[in-house]
């Protein structure tokens, strides 16, 4: 029988539940549990694609193609379940699946009411991630209890226990302990109150994550537990992590969660825990034997969250070379203003994401233009891409203005240009080509090395290609289109074999790099900046110490 663990959240948002929740999945994965993670989102829009990375940080598409939370990366980058659009519902969506049923008439004329309607239809989309092969299901909960929109969710989380039995389900709220500098203190009564407000509405968590600035001390844990009516033990500490996030685990293994779910559960096909790897993955990062800083140059570089899975991704490649890797976060406009030289000097490779809307879009012109030119390794993902083949089509290939009609409808030479099967596309919400989809990779070209092999899947989230009209006169020029799709009609790489490392995909391989298993395009950028690194290192020495006159 599956067993469900439900993470929620208390005292204010952002207390990084996906990040506990993944850990945790890691963890029950070690043991050689088999977990699914899902996340359910209580607000109104129907799935994230729509929502601007402002509001809602990263849009992370699955093989599948659904356009999901950012936390769903984590879930995937900790543990080795598949992700499918099962595993990320809103409220919107389950408000359309009630609505659509009663359209249908499905109802039978019956007053359709949030309960037992739309708690029904949320319970079912939990159970359907039950079954024969799964162990553990986690059901992580956003937003913050207390929140009107979250109280239909609560209320179906409360009555699945009844459905399934009280010992088949872990309730685990995260909670912020904070520390008052004024009095010296760490202060339990928010974690009072948010879990008052859980118990009113019908659940007693079983476990309570509480994260800290600094350690909790065993009188206020067994405070914290006798006002909660959970057991001390219950009662685990997540401090801050400085250094990296996949220490959380190893935090919540400190802590004994891994043991207490287990024992809570009854999770008897549990086998030891073996976290070597991730022992192991920690020691590199702590001891790094090289250190270089790469500038990621977008039009949302200001949020932390809107390019979560590119840092994440570079990380992994740093940990891979034993490298410690500081990430400029540039914004592209800045660029317009103040010049790439100015910026960008002193970076060991530039990285331009992915993006839609015209503001910044010549900065990041003129920064691939500042890569290539100085031979800076370049990486360029989706709309990086897109942004090469145009400032190549301007300056080598000599097509004055060249653009994307994305960007200028009239341009005279629209070398990118929209996807056919987008021509009469009108719904916004999930109509771009989507998900994974193949490639044919040339054997000897950077991306055919760096994959080892000339058949890859890749995730992709996009409207416009590059239009091959153009083909010809970029290849006579120099350029080199190292992987298209099987059937040779869609530019998925570009290179420029002139240059250290010059590599521009359409697809998003930041989606598909694990932390024990980086992507390889991210290694060879990354290698390649470590060696611009050490050249340039080894030149400063070199040169000569400038004499006084
Ligand atoms: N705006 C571009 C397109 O739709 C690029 C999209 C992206 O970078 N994800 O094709």
């Amino acid at each position: 029988m599956t067993k469900h663990i439900f993470v929620t959240g208390g005292v204010v948002s952002s207390l990084g539940k996906g990040l506990t929740s993944a850990s945790i999945g890691m963890l029950l994965e070690q043991r050689g549990l088999r977990v699914r993670l899902q996340k359910l989102d209580p607000y109104i829009n129907v799935d994230p694609g729509t929502m601007s990375p402002y509001q809602h940080g990263e849009v992370y598409v699955l093989d599948d193609g659904s356009e999901t939370d950012l936390d769903l990366g984590h879930y995937e980058r900790f543990t080795s379940g598949k992700l499918t659009r099962d595993c990320n519902y809103t409220a919107g969506q389950i408000y359309l699946s009630v609505i659509e049923k009663e359209r249908k008439g499905q109802f039978l004329g019956k007053t359709v009411q949030v309960i037992p309607h739309i708690t029904n239809e949320i319970k079912s989309v939990i159970k359907r991630m039950g079954g024969d092969n799964v162990d553990v299901v986690i059901t992580e909960i956003g937003g913050t209890v207390g929140d009107i929109e979250s109280l239909p969710f609560l209320e179906a989380i409360r009555q699945f226990s009844l459905d399934v039995g009280r010992d088949n389900c872990l309730y685990m709220h995260l909670t912020l302990v904070p520390y008052l500098k004024a009095a010296d203190e760490l202060k339990t009564k928010p974690t009072q109150h948010s879990v008052g407000q859980l118990r009113a509405i019908g659940i007693q968590p079983d476990v309570l994550v509480c994260r800290c600035e600094h350690s909790i001390s065993r009188d206020d844990r067994e405070k914290i537990a006798l006002f909660c009516n959970v057991p001390t033990e219950a009662v685990i500490e997540e401090k801050d992590k400085d250094f990296s996030i996949y220490e959380v685990p190893l935090s919540l293994v400190d802590n004994k969660l891994d043991e207490l779910i287990v024992e809570k559960l009854g999770l008897v096909t549990a086998q030891s825990l073996d976290i070597t790897p991730w022992t192991d993955l920690l020691h590199g990062l702590r001891n790094p034997r090289h250190e270089i800083s790469i500038a990621v140059v977008g039009k949302y570089a200001e949020h932390k969250d809107a390019y979560k899975s590119i840092y994440e991704a570079i990380d992994h490649a740093g940990m891979h070379h034993q490298t410690q890797i500081r990430i400029g976060r540039i914004q592209s406009a800045d660029i317009e203003r103040e010049g790439a030289e100015r910026l960008l000097s002193g970076y060991h490779g530039i990285l331009v994401p992915g993006g839609f809307g015209e503001r910044g879009i010549e900065g990041k012109v003129q920064a691939i233009r500042f890569a290539r030119e100085r031979k800076i390794p370049f990486f360029g993902i989706c709309l990086g891409m897109q942004c090469a083949v145009i400032e190549y089509g301007r300056q080598v290939v000599g097509l004055d203005r060249a653009h994307s009609s994305e960007f200028d409808k009239d341009t005279e030479h629209p070398v990118i240009c929209l996807l056919d099967e987008q021509q009469n596309v009108t719904q916004m919400g999930g109509t771009m080509r989507l998900g994974s989809q193949p490639t044919v990779l040339d054997k000897d070209s950077i991306a055919g090395q760096s994959y080892e092999t000339e058949n890859i899947d890749e995730r992709h989230r996009h409207r416009y290609e590059f239009n091959n009209q153009y083909r010809q006169q970029f290849e006579a020029n120099g350029m080199r289109f190292s992987g298209t799709s099987p059937n040779g009609c869609l530019v998925e790489i570009v290179e420029i074999p002139d240059h250290p490392w010059f590599v521009a995909v359409q697809f998003h391989p930041e989606f598909k790099s694990k932390p024990l298993n980086p992507h390889p395009l991210f290694i060879g950028f990354v290698a390649a900046a470590v060696e611009r690194h050490s050249d340039r290192k080894s030149s400063e020495q070199s040169a000569p110490t400038p004499q006084p006159r």
